[in-house]
């Protein structure tokens, strides 16, 4: 392990202690842990490719000793178990607190892991992560059945909504602190134990978090961190001792994991890639398209599963929309993490630097380049410069499929039949938008567009009470808002006759 590679000079004392041991364990059942077999993986920088720090790694032994603890800490009469939903909620905050205490370690320790520049993950990952887990302070509270009048005589009904049990959790690298706050809030909230699986790029941040969760007084054995890739996951995926799977990744493992899951009736919540429309009308704010779609697209490398990675404008104003957006392509700084000037970082990893520049090579052949492009400007670090294309072709590659990288594709259209049918002719359905100045426009297009966020002058808006996910291959189930705590309850319903 290389603890002693030099870390930028403005990285926090707090983030060079965290970093300063030898190895970073799991946590079960309250306690930092080794793997059974004590193996362990590498997790990499990404702006310098150079191993930050070794992790433990999770084999199907070690998944099963945190199933074994949450399970513990799920039974009837444990201290989590017959905590009042105040309680519970009052626990959320107490580690949203110590998020917010942290905020500086955390976003440190999530711009090496992940690339990401700091000041977005001061700005928008770690105040995300504490609004959600604020949000469902209240969460708790807010879990109440009903009477039903029910047809039998002198017999009386009532719901009650239950935690559904020990749920494995697995998140991707993206977001790794946000995403896994997004997973464990509301499952705590519902009286849920977890075991969560981060990224293999991107451990560090759950690590740390699952640590403040025992320092904020949540019980062992609640929320358990096992690191690992793939096999990991799967492990968790396959164990009997799990009630429910909710994962964020590719549509390709969130299909293997529907498999894995329908077969042995989990119930499963599944957040998915996407593909997704981004509408320009005539009558558009064209400075407010080019940041917007610019943003839409650029932030976090194209690192979003909801970016807007396919820009369908009208003919009349294509070209003003795509020189807008190549301008502001061809001047925005792409560097490392701790560049306080940098907009995108690098990617996150070698094999999704291969993965994009096998993309930006298909657009070359299938459509025009217009900016970027480049993939290997000779540093250390996965770096591709923000990359735009126009091409009136729909089957393209890079028209139909998820890159998750700075690429754009810009497409003309003539009328608002023809747009809508071709925004919606995709597998995915996890966000689309329009940009109109018209009212009735707005509501036509927030009608017709199949999915599951519609952002009409804006872009990747996004709330702790505001249900997000997707239709068709985005996904099954959404997160936030009551709808992402009732995936974490089951309902029951008690009929007593009193007669
Ligand atoms: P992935 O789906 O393979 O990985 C996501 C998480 O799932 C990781 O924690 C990983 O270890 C775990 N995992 C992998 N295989 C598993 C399995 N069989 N069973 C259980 N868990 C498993 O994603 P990736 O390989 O890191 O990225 C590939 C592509 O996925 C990206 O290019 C992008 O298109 C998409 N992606 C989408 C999102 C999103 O937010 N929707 C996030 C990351 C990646
Ligand atoms: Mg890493």
């Amino acid at each position: 392990m290389t603890a002693s590679r030099t870390l930028p000079e403005s990285v926090s004392p707090q983030a060079r202690e965290f970093l300063a041991v030898a190895q970073h364990d799991h946590i079960i059942d309250g306690r930092s842990t080794a793997s059974v077999d004590g193996s362990t993986f590498d997790t990499i920088d990404p702006s310098t490719e150079t191993v930050l720090g070794t992790v433990a790694y999770g084999t199907a032994a070690d998944v099963d000793l945190a199933v074994q603890a949450a399970r513990r800490a799920f039974e009837a009469g444990s201290p989590w178990r017959r905590m009042a939903a105040a309680d519970r909620g009052a626990l959320l905050g107490r580690l949203a607190d110590l998020v917010e205490a942290h905020a500086d370690e955390l976003a440190d320790l999530e711009s090496l892991d992940n690339g990401k520049p700091r000041r977005f993950a001061r700005t928008i990952d770690v105040p995300g992560a504490i609004a959600n887990l604020r949000y469902h302070i209240g969460s708790p509270a807010r879990i109440q059945g009903r009477t039903v009048p029910v047809r039998g005589k002198d017999v009386f009904c009532y719901t009650t909504r239950e935690p559904i049990g020990v749920c494995g959790q697995i998140v991707p690298w993206n977001f790794p602190l946000v995403m896994a706050v997004w997973k464990i809030a509301p499952a705590l909230a519902a009286g849920c134990t977890v075991v969560l699986k981060p990224a293999e790029q991107t451990p560090l941040t759950a690590l740390r978090l699952g640590q403040l969760a025992l320092e904020a007084g949540i019980p062992p054995g609640v929320f358990n961190v096992v690191a690992g890739d793939g096999e990991t996951g799967k492990a968790l995926v396959a164990h009997p001792g799990v009630d429910k799977i909710s994962f964020t990744g590719s549509t390709a493992v969130g299909r293997a994991i529907a498999e894995r899951a329908g077969r042995d009736l989990k119930s499963v919540t599944l957040e998915l890639g996407g593909k997704s429309p981004l509408i320009v009308m005539p009558d558009a704010d064209l400075d407010a398209v080019v940041k917007r779609a610019f943003a839409g697209i650029y932030f976090n490398s194209g690192q979003v599963c909801s970016a807007s990675s396919r820009l369908l404008a009208h003919e009349s104003v294509f070209e003003q929309v795509v020189a807008g957006i190549a301008e502001k392509a061809r001047t925005s700084v792409v560097g490392g993490a701790f560049d306080d000037d940098s907009y995108l970082g690098p990617l996150v990893s070698h094999e999704q630097h291969t993965r994009v520049a096998g993309y930006i090579e298909s657009g070359r052949k299938s459509a025009d380049l217009v900016a970027g492009g480049t993939i290997d400007a000779g540093r250390a670090g996965y770096f591709v410069d923000p990359t735009l294309f126009t091409t009136a072709d729909d089957n393209a590659e890079i028209v139909r499929e998820e890159i998750f990288g700075p690429v754009l594709v810009a497409q003309p259209f003539e009328s608002i039949e023809e747009v809508a049918y071709r925004a919606n002719d995709t597998e995915y359905g996890l966000a689309a938008g329009v940009f109109t100045r018209d009212l009735a426009t707005a509501h036509k297009f927030a009608a017709l567009l199949r999915a599951g966020s519609v952002y009409v002058n804006c872009w990747g808006l996004g709330d702790p009470a505001a249900p997000f996910g997707g239709f068709g291959a985005s996904g099954i189930g959404r997160e936030h808002g009551e709808e992402g705590l009732a995936a974490y309850l089951e309902p029951k319903s008690t009929f007593i006759q009193f007669s």
